[in-house]
């Protein structure tokens, strides 16, 4: 080791390990203090359809804005949160946030259009979830179809069958069931047809590449053909530019959602910018 060579003692490796613990351990000890006192918000980002170019949906995207460590990314909060046992709670505030949203959205007499929301794997798999949301919908009155959870496909194919199970049930009374991060899960053909699911979301990988790589391209047109012939709507994620939104309308691709059409915003932004459906083309 050329640091004990030098006479260095503490090595590198051991001092960045005892930051990162540290940072872990802050990040933790703050996010439980604002899930309890319910301090983040939802974000919502508009799905246009590649037909009519009109808003056919939105995905609620949770934010933290900590008020010590400024804005975290979900990428590190949410993996944060499972490891010390705080996703059930979190996802329990996500869910209330967007149901209770879609209650005054209605109150304010919008056009409705299904919301999805992220789900993780460790929320889906617990005993009280198909009970828990579908008691959440039906106190509100909302119609079960205008209601979405995206599951990333890591999750479907990993989860026990009682994740699968409660997708089932809950797709039974009406809740529709996308998977999200499509392609990345390494699911068949096969497997796809046994799952409950009504919509695939290509991964953003793909859409990245998708103009310049042939790997890419000849992936997003796969799952597009295959999500059709089982019957599914296909939708592309993370669409930056006018040419990957022309590439996927040239593939039969259903549906867009990306910067190009739409960032995630708070929900006054979104009130502003989208009344509805077929209120707002991203043609104009
Ligand atoms: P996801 O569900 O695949 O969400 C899409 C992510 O891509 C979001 O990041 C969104 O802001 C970002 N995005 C959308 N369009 C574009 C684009 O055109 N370009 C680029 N570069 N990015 C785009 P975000 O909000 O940081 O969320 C990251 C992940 O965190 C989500 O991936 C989801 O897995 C998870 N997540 C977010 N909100 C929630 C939540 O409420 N509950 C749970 N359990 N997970 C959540
Ligand atoms: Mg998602
Ligand atoms: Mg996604
Ligand atoms: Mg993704």
């Amino acid at each position: 080791n050329m640091n004990e060579a030098a006479g260095v003692p503490v090595s590198v490796y051991n001092e960045d390990v005892r930051l990162d613990i540290q940072r872990d351990y802050e990040i933790e000890r703050l996010l439980r203090r604002d899930v309890l006192r319910g301090r983040l918000e939802m974000h919502y980002q508009p799905k246009f359809s590649l037909t009519s170019m009109t808003l056919v949906g939105m995905e609620a995207l949770i934010r933290w804005n900590c008020k010590e460590l400024g804005p975290v990314s979900p990428a590190v909060f949410i993996p944060a949160a499972e490891r010390c046992g705080l996703i059930v709670p979190l996802s329990q505030f996500v869910i209330q946030e967007v149901l209770d949203q879609m209650v005054d959205w209605r109150n304010q007499g919008r056009p409705s259009v299904p919301v999805s929301i992220n789900i993780s794997g460790s929320h889906l798999n617990t005993g009280e979830f198909t009970r828990e949301l579908h008691d959440a919908i039906a106190e509100r009155e909302i119609d079960q179809s205008l209601v979405e959870l995206e599951v990333t496909e890591a999750v479907m194919v990993d989860a026990g069958s009682r994740a699968v199970f409660n997708l089932e049930a809950l797709r039974a009374t009406g809740v529709r069931v996308s998977v999200d991060d499509f392609g990345t899960g390494y699911s068949s053909l096969s497997y796809l047809k046994n799952l409950p699911v009504d919509c695939l979301k290509i991964d953003r990988s793909f859409v990245q590449n998708i103009t310049h790589d042939n790997t890419a391209l000849a992936i997003a047109k796969a799952i597009i053909t295959v999500g059709h012939e089982v019957g599914l709507h296909v939708i592309a994620e993370g669409v930056e530019t006018p040419e990957q939104l022309d590439c996927l309308k040239l593939l039969g691709c259903d549906s867009v959602q990306g910067f190009l059409t739409g960032r995630p915003v708070d929900k006054a932004a979104f009130d502003q910018f989208y009344e509805g459906p077929a209120s707002k083309s991203v043609a104009a």
